[in-house]
C-alpha cells in the first residue's frame, strides 16, 4: 500500500481560482481592489521565494499587492514607524513582515506592532489570543491551510490522536489550538523532548515544522497515519525536501503531503484568502 497524496498544489489552484472570482465580486460590489502589503528586511532568499509567490498569486486573482524593502541593518524604530503609516493607510487592507527577521530586531514586538485588523498572517496577539478563545480571527495561514487540507480529503479530526513536532509561533503552536479546538488529544514535541519515536508513533496525524532533513523516519510513524510535512530544507543540490523521510513513510501512512506541493501553496491560499476577508471587513465598518 502507498499513502495517497494530499495535494497541495492542485488543490490550491481550484481554491485560488474560486477566490479569484469572490475577488472580482467584492470588487464590483465595493468598488475598491483589495491590497496585500508586505514588508521585507534583508535578502533571505527563501523569504525571496516565498515573498514572490505572495506577490505573483495576489496578482493573479487581482488582489494588489506591493513589496516594501528595508536594509538588513535597518532600526527597530524605523520598521515601527513604517508599520504605523501603513496601518493608517486605507488602501492597504493587509499587512504582513515576512519573518525570520534580523536578530537585532524583536520580532514579536515588530509584528505586534501591525494592526490587528489588517494582520492577516495572524501573528499578533491579539489574533492569536482570539485563536486561543476560538473566537473569529485571523489565523496564521500555513496552520490554517493545513486544516482546510484535512477538511478537503475528510480526515476526520475530533478524538484522534495529533502529534505536533516544533512549537514556533509561527506554525507549531497555533496549528495545536486549532486541532485542540477540534477536539483532537494534541502531544507537542520539541528540541527538549527525549525518545521523540514514543510520541510520534502513537500519532493518528503526525505534523512537522522543524527544518530538519530526514528527522522522521518510517518506523517513528504509525501504521496508516496522516503525515503532514511542514518542513522546508534546501539541499545542497537545490532540491527541496521536507523533514519525513518521503519515500519511506509514503508506504506505512494513508496520507501524506509532499514537499514541495503540500503545505506551502496551501499557505500562499490561505493568505490571499486573509486579505479579502480583511478588506471585507474594514469595508463593512464603513
Ligand atoms: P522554527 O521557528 O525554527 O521552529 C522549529 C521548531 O522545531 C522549534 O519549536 C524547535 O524547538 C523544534 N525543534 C528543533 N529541533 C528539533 C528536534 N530535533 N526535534 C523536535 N523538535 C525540534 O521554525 P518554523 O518557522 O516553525 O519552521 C519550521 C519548518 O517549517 C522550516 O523548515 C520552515 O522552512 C518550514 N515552514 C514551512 C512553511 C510552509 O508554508 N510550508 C511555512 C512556515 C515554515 P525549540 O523551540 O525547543 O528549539
Amino acid at each position: 500500500m502507498v499513502a495517497d497524496l494530499l495535494d497541495g498544489n492542485s488543490l490550491s489552484k481550484k481554491m485560488l481560482s474560486d477566490l479569484k472570482e469572490r475577488v472580482s465580486d467584492f470588487k464590483s460590489r465595493a468598488k475598491i481592489t483589495p491590497k496585500l502589503a508586505i514588508i521585507l528586511v534583508g535578502k533571505d532568499n527563501a523569504s525571496e521565494i516565498y515573498v514572490s509567490k505572495k506577490l505573483k498569486n495576489a496578482k493573479a486573482i487581482g488582489i494588489d499587492a506591493e513589496l516594501i524593502r528595508f536594509d538588513e541593518n535597518v532600526s527597530e524604530q524605523k520598521l515601527i514607524d513604517k508599520i504605523q503609516e501603513m496601518n493608517s493607510d486605507e488602501k492597504v487592507h493587509g499587512l504582513i513582515i515576512q519573518v525570520p527577521l534580523p536578530k537585532h530586531l524583536d520580532m514579536q514586538k515588530v509584528l505586534n506592532s501591525v494592526c490587528p485588523l489588517k494582520d492577516v498572517d495572524g501573528f499578533t496577539c491579539w489574533n492569536l489570543g482570539l485563536l486561543l478563545q476560538d473566537k473569529e480571527s485571523f489565523i496564521p495561514a500555513t496552520p490554517l491551510g493545513i486544516i482546510r487540507m484535512l477538511e478537503h480529503y475528510k480526515i476526520p479530526v475530533e478524538g484522534k490522536n495529533v502529534c505536533m513536532v516544533g512549537h514556533s509561533l509561527i506554525v507549531g503552536k497555533p496549528l495545536v489550538l486549532l486541532f485542540l479546538n477540534k477536539n483532537a488529544t494534541v502531544t507537542i514535541c520539541h528540541k527538549f523532548t527525549k525518545n521523540l519515536s514514543e510520541f510520534t508513533k502513537k500519532a493518528d496525524i503526525l505534523c512537522v515544522a522543524v527544518g530538519k532533513q530526514n528527522l522522521i523516519t518510517a518506523k517513528m510513524v504509525k501504521k496508516n497515519a496522516v503525515v503532514i510535512d511542514i518542513g522546508i530544507n534546501r539541499l545542497s543540490n537545490g532540491k527541496i525536501v521536507g523533514d519525513v523521510d518521503f519515500e519511506k513513510v509514503k508506504k506505512k501512512a494513508s496520507f501524506i503531503t509532499p514537499v514541495p506541493g503540500g503545505v506551502g501553496p496551501m499557505t500562499v491560499y490561505c493568505l490571499l484568502k486573509n486579505t479579502l476577508k480583511a478588506a471585507e471587513n474594514l469595508q463593512n465598518k464603513k
